[in-house]
């Protein structure tokens, strides 16, 4: 199973880490060349800075290519900003990066004091999981196509659109590795 990472800003290492730990192959994708001659089971788009990832993948002509593979279908994760790169729309924000989630985020949701925080909730089809939030978005509506999968406080953290997965949160930073076996169990069932 090979699933590739954006690595061009944020918090890929750890993603790394816990794919290798779970027996996943994964490749660093950094330039547009890392995309070519291969054919990806899963990809994963990190946290970090939206604007900056968004702008890089533009720059290094990667987002055509990164979008293609998602609406023909191959298995996709993003985490945090990585949900914002997804999201049809941003709704305190004019861009629109990738654009294939029929979901409307809100980017740095939680405000300055809440900027980051970390709690344990309930996530569909796995059970209580901890989350670690770092200006987080979260998301304010969901599409007919896209389905709740858990919810914070009243605020939609994470949903599934057929082969898309989104967290608000960072599991990637917990040692709890089930929301990226779950991930996994989605790369092996691809629709
Ligand atoms: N605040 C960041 C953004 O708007 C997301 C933060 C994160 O990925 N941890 O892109």
């Amino acid at each position: 199973m090979l699933i590739g990472v954006l690595c061009l800003q944020g918090a890929f290492i750890e993603h790394i880490g816990i794919l290798g730990r779970l027996g996943a192959e994964t490749v660093e994708l950094r330039q547009k060349s890392d995309l070519e001659g291969r054919s990806f089971d899963g990809l994963i788009i990190p946290g970090g800075e939206s604007t900056v990832i968004g702008k890089l993948l533009r720059e290094l002509d990667m987002e055509n290519d990164i979008r293609s593979m998602i609406e023909s279908g191959v298995p996709v994760y993003g985490t945090c900003a990585g949900l914002i790169l997804l999201a049809r729309r941003i709704v305190n924000d004019d861009n629109v990066y990738l654009g294939t989630m029929d979901i409307e985020a809100r980017r740095n949701a939680y405000g300055r004091q809440l900027g980051s925080f970390a709690c344990e909730a309930e996530f569909e089809g796995i059970g209580r999981i901890p989350m670690t939030f770092i200006r987080a978005p979260y998301i304010e509506r969901v599409g007919k196509k896209a389905k709740v999968l858990s919810v914070v406080d009243g605020h939609i953290v994470a949903a599934r659109q057929g082969n898309q997965l989104v967290t608000a949160f960072h599991p990637e930073l917990t040692d709890d590795s089930r929301v990226h076996e779950y991930f996994l169990d989605m790369v092996k069932k691809r629709k």
